[in-house]
């Protein structure tokens, strides 16, 4: 069997993945709250987990593998986005959730196992928190239940802090109720305008880290195999995950695996800080959820990735010539061991695209098609969009000429020709992005060649 080795963040170094029950094999991930479109930056964790998933398949039997993430359907952004639009919370999130796989399906992710709604489970989080006040490591105060967070010796353990540097470094919130700045709450009051259920502390709602913890034990039991999240979730999500579990006795994950971030112009890309687009935006644009893929599947999991258009449009000729080429394979052929094997290393799915350009260049057209649908990148034959011609050559060299003269026309202060020249880019359909490099450009699907040539 192949022997797969993965980077577990609990131990910090890689190890040689053996699964509880290879009957079995358990994998958990945090999912999305549905209270807006995915970014591309949510979408990073659902490719890589996606292609550990395939892994796990190929490797243990397709039957053997279980893999769980949740939906965060309830929460304060989604409350929030409830009262701002007039709209009632299952409507959003309901229409979320629809979004999200949509666009996920679009990325050639497959659909988990089990997708546990967190309204689904209340009543399995009541019964952990009420687990956790009885054992000591929960309180009640002023209808919230809190996490007593000294009660659990091995806090930070994850992250290799302690509990002081933690504190110091993060946003705790300060209430009246609390006994330590650190405790967490497992659940809180609910008013009228908002969702609730009946508890023993009150009408109230779920805390977020709790969710997981409950979830986890019903779908996977006391401990599974591999926990999986972006490293923004290692503190404090992934550390109250692992205190809430531990205290009710339960041994939880044993390998914790964490995406590095996807980046725009080297900051995270995240809604708090604006600088986002999502990834119906790009599909919009035309950019086909198979090149979203390679991109990302062209960096290691464990390295920031910087989105640009510029690898947008080579991901994209490359899979024109690999989808050309593996349509031409006669017959079928087995997933080359050697993918299986740089897969197997830690998700180095860098290095299984370098064997698939082999592949290409070989002419094994076979093992290329195999390569392709084991990396998410095929679903039973060339999507639509690679079957029709690209931007020829003449309108890449008209566009660059173009773009090459509006610079010109902006050192002269030539700004009519130079203004003229954006407004007719965008009313041919070609999207010029300005960027510290110089100018990038793509074709939208309403790109029109006559327009084009009219700007000469
Ligand atoms: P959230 O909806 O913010 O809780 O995030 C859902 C998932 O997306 C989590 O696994 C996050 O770690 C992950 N995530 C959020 N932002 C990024 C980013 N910029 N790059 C990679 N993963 C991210
Ligand atoms: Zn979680």
């Amino acid at each position: 069997m192949t022997e797969i080795t993965l980077y577990n963040t609990a131990t910090r170094r890689k190890e040689l993945f053996q699964p509880l029950d290879s009957e079995n094999v358990r994998m958990y991930v945090c999912g999305p709250t549905v209270y807006d479109r995915a970014h591309l930056g949510n979408a990073r964790p659902v490719v890589v987990f996606d292609i550990l998933f395939r892994l796990l398949r190929v490797v243990y039997g397709a039957e053997h593998v279980t893999y769980v993430r949740n939906i965060t359907d309830v929460e304060d952004k989604i409350n929030a986005r409830a009262l701002e639009t007039g709209r009632s919370i299952s409507d959003i999130t309901e229409e979320t959730t629809g979004w999200y796989l949509d666009d996920m399906g679009e990325l050639g992710a497959l659909d988990p196992t089990h997708m546990p709604r967190a309204t689904s489970w209340i009543g399995a989080m009541v019964a952990m928190i009420e687990g956790l006040i009885s054992r000591g490591h929960a309180y009640e105060a002023e209808g919230h239940v809190l996490f007593r967070v000294r009660s659990y010796e091995e806090y930070g353990a994850l992250s290799g802090r302690s509990v002081d540097d933690m504190i110091a470094g993060a946003r705790v919130e300060v209430a009246p109720y609390k006994e330590d700045p650190m405790d967490f709450v497992l659940w809180k009051p609910s008013d009228a305008d908002t969702p609730g259920w009946d508890s023993p502390w009150g009408r109230g709602r779920p805390g977020w880290h709790i969710e997981c913890s409950a979830m986890a034990h019903e779908l996977l039991g006391e401990t599974f195999d591999i926990h999986g999240g972006g490293n923004d979730l290692q503190f404090p999500h992934h550390e109250n995950e692992i205190a809430q579990s531990r205290c009710m006795g339960h041994a939880f994950a044993r390998v914790w695996m964490h995406n590095e971030m996807l980046q725009v112009e080297g900051k995270k890309m995240s809604k708090s800080l604006g600088n986002f687009f999502t990834v119906r935006d790009l599909l919009d644009q035309g950019i086909p959820g198979e090149v979203i893929r390679f991109v990302f599947l062209s960096s290691h999991y464990r390295k920031p990735m910087d989105w640009t258009a510029e690898k947008a449009r080579d991901a994209e000729a490359t899979l024109r010539k690999w989808y050309k080429n593996a349509s031409e394979a006669s017959e079928k052929a087995d997933v080359p061991g050697k993918l299986i094997e740089v897969l197997a290393d830690d998700l180095n799915t860098h290095e299984g695209l370098t064997e698939m350009h082999r592949l290409a260049s070989k002419g094994q057209a076979a093992e290329l098609a195999a390569a392709l649908d084991l990396m998410g990148l095929w679903r039973g034959g060339m999507p639509g969009w690679a079957r029709e011609a690209g931007p020829s050559e003449d309108v890449a060299n008209l566009i660059n000429s173009l773009l090459e003269e509006r610079k010109l026309a902006r050192i002269a202060k030539d700004f009519a020709r130079a203004d003229a020249l954006r407004d007719g880019f965008a009313d041919a359909g070609v999207i010029v992005k300005d960027t510290p490099d110089g100018a990038e450009w793509e074709l939208s699907p309403a790109f029109d060649p006559e327009r084009l040539e009219a700007l000469k």
